[in-house]
């Protein structure tokens, strides 16, 4: 890179820097005082309520706000009304039909661009199509496509006639999907004939066709052809999609759905344990998701060009990619293929092309991103972009102050996005036009959510302090159970701490308040009766000149409890030794105290990671005990936990000090 950018970077990650939101980003944005935070404060119910009106179209109005019987919550109960309304009929009646709602481009290069008006009449024909094969209200329609425009459609479709869609990943494999088509008892299965990634097909089809040798529930297959390469196709069962689609009629009248109908299932990323059915609903959902959307990324819906790079796999893609934006009337960008092909400037070109100017990314892209190096960015006019988004992990303050300079050229507030799969939509995250920033800290929670950190007993800890993430009133967009299993619900999320959510993950709270992120408490570890966490060692380890990414475990240690095992990548051209073994033992314990170094450093060219991109640490916390690989059927290339098993079982036991 540049010196001078070098030298840039380095000057930005001084200790303690903060940054404000600019004057000129204040002068146009949403919110830039506490007056919404207040009033949401004061009455979180009165201003989800205000939000509900203000943002959806109604069918019939609710007569209770909320309803809250812990752990179950309703919201809007009464309330009548349709998501793909919501998202395309009103935007088209209101006489923006010619605005485009997506900005497509195919990884080969093939692009479509999709007016909401050619959106709606797409989705209704799919929406008959669905009926036609036998789906009603309330069935179960599983997808299973690439990053393609008819996979918003499919959603849209399924939440059109009051069908429940389940999304599976295109990159899972044949026992994921068929574990999870059973597990919702889905009837009509949507996918297509392949995808492109990384110049190959993805073989979607042979994999459903395994997988359905399985699934005794499904009865029609509609597959989009889109790689054309050639697929069998089941007499009586699989229909193609261009066979079907086209000839329905575009006319198909929105289901008028309660409030509290089931708008989907998606499984998590199994990160932390097997993966969970979640469940949620229509009015709830739908009202924090286009309130996040609009406010956290400080839409302005006339000029700007949002992109979200996840995978409509994910929660981020459902609510970031599908239901938000269009609820909000966006217009979106929406690409294929992987970030590297042709070549690994591809996201930026496309940045420069579309002239995106909101980009919403997973740390585990900027990390890669940064591994490639600034020559990839710079080679692109990324000047339109005006605010960036982070989420999925706690993003090291590296990778944070690289996004802000390399992509943001200094000018964008970066919305570090704090949320799961449970609870449909952003909670903690700065509002950009208000919050000042701190590298690594997803600050505050946004108005009307309630969260707090608290002890082992469930006391607050207050400010400074570390502890639990909880939240501690129910919000529009929760889950609403665990598909099929109540009793995992109750024991997962409620049953920690007295009437609090428990969300799985550590915290700290700052002089200031600011909420930090400290990964899973599993991931927690106690050495010597010290708890230190696997995200501050991890931290330490990035700062160090020579690691690209690093995965921390705390492994069981017959004299001090637990014991830090680390799994260190490094950045290319860097030579492991035993020297440097030793150096970054003291560059960890310099900067968090010598109980923090690591016992073990295993030099590794990859990490098991989810296909979301999350590192899994249970399983190198089996590594590192050489205990049986727990469930491994979300990670993204099982071979590479298999190559670190044996080589960490190689390695001399550690040095102890
Ligand atoms: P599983 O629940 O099956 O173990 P998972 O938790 O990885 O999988 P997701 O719902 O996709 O499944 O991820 C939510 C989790 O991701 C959060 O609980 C948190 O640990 C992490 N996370 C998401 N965004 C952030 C963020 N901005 N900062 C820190 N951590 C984040
Ligand atoms: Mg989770």
């Amino acid at each position: 890179m540049a010196d001078d950018r070098h030298d840039t970077i380095e000057s930005l990650l001084v200790e303690g820097r903060t940054y404000p939101p600019s004057a000129e980003f204040v002068a146009g944005a949403r919110v830039t005082d506490r007056a919404m935070l207040e009033a949401a404060d004061a009455d979180p119910e009165g201003f989800w309520a205000g939000q509900a009106a203000e943002l959806l179209t109604w069918f019939e109005p609710w007569h209770t706000v909320c309803e809250w019987d812990l752990p179950f919550a309703t919201w809007f109960v009464g309330g009548k009304l349709n998501v793909s309304y919501n998202c395309l009929d009103r935007h088209v009646e209101a006489g923006a039909g010619d605005k485009v709602a997506y900005h497509w481009e195919g990884e080969p290069g093939d692009t479509r661009t999709i007016t909401y008006a050619q959106l709606l009449d797409e989705v209704s024909r799919l929406a008959n199509a669905l009926k036609a094969l036998g789906v009603e209200k309330g069935d179960r329609v599983n997808v299973y496509l690439g990053m393609v425009p008819e996979l918003p459609m499919a959603l849209l479709a399924c939440a059109r006639i009051g069908a429940v869609h389940s999304v599976v990943f295109g990159g899972f494999s044949a026992d994921s999907l068929r574990d999870r088509i059973n597990d919702a008892e889905a009837k009509v299965l949507i996918t297509g004939d392949g995808a492109w990634r990384r110049g190959s097909v993805v073989p979607l089809k042979e994999t459903a066709d395994e997988a359905l040798a399985e699934c005794p529930t499904i009865e029609k297959v509609l597959v989009l052809q889109r790689t054309a390469h050639g697929v069998p196709m089941t007499e009586g069962r699989d229909v193609w999609w261009h066979d079907l689609v086209p000839a329905q009629s575009d006319d198909c009248p929105p289901e008028p759905m309660d409030a509290e109908d089931l708008l989907y299932l998606l499984y998590t990323s199994g990160t932390t344990a097997k993966p969970k059915g979640i469940m949620h609903t229509t009015g709830g959902y739908l009202t924090q998701v286009a309130f996040t959307h609009k406010y956290v990324f400080d839409l302005r819906p006339d000029d700007d060009v949002y992109w979200c790079a996840a995978d409509v796999g994910w929660v981020t893609g459902h609510s970031y990619i599908v239901y938000g934006p269009l609820t909000n009337q966006t217009t979106s960008v929406m690409y294929e293929g992987s970030p590297d092909h042709p070549d690994k400037d591809r996201f930026w070109s496309i940045v420069a092309k579309y002239g995106v100017t909101i980009l919403y990314l997973a740390p585990t892209a900027i990390r890669t991103f940064m591994k490639w190096g600034t020559e990839f960015p710079e080679r692109h006019d990324m000047s339109s972009l005006r605010l960036l988004g982070s989420v999925g992990e706690p993003i090291n303050p590296e990778a944070w102050v690289w996004y802000w300079e390399v992509i943001g050229g200094g000018r964008c507030p970066i919305v570090d996005t704090w949320w799961q799969t449970e609870t449909g939509a952003i909670m903690l995250s700065p509002l950009p036009g208000l919050t000042t920033l701190k590298p690594g800290s997803a600050t505050f929670p946004l108005p009307g959510i309630g969260a707090d950190v608290v002890d082992t007993d469930g006391a607050s800890v207050g400010v400074p302090g570390g502890g639990y993430l909880v939240l501690t009133r129910p919000w529009p967009s929760m889950l609403r159970g665990i598909w099929g299993d109540p009793e995992r619900y109750r024991d997962t999320y409620w049953a920690r701490f007295d009437g609090k959510y428990f969300a799985g993950d550590g915290v700290k709270r700052d002089d200031d308040g600011y909420f930090w992120l400290l990964g899973r408490v599993d991931d927690v570890m106690l050495v010597s009766g010290h708890n230190i966490s696997t995200a501050e060692v991890e931290h330490a380890l990035v700062g160090h000149h020579a690691v690209a990414e690093a995965a921390v475990v705390g492994k069981t240690d017959a004299t001090s409890g637990q014991a830090v095992a680390a799994f260190v990548i490094l950045k290319a051209g860097v030579e492991p030794s035993e020297a440097l073994v030793g150096e970054l033992r003291d560059h960890v314990g310099n900067a968090i105290g010598p109980i923090a170094k690591p016992k073990t450093i295993l030099f590794t060219e990859d990490l098991p990671k989810t296909r979301s991109g999350k590192i899994m640490r249970r399983l190198l916390k089996d590594v590192s005990e050489d205990k049986a690989l727990g469930d491994t059927t979300t990670l993204a290339d099982p071979g590479v936990v298999e190559s670190i098993k044996s080589r960490y079982l190689a390695q001399p036991g550690g040095d102890d000090e």
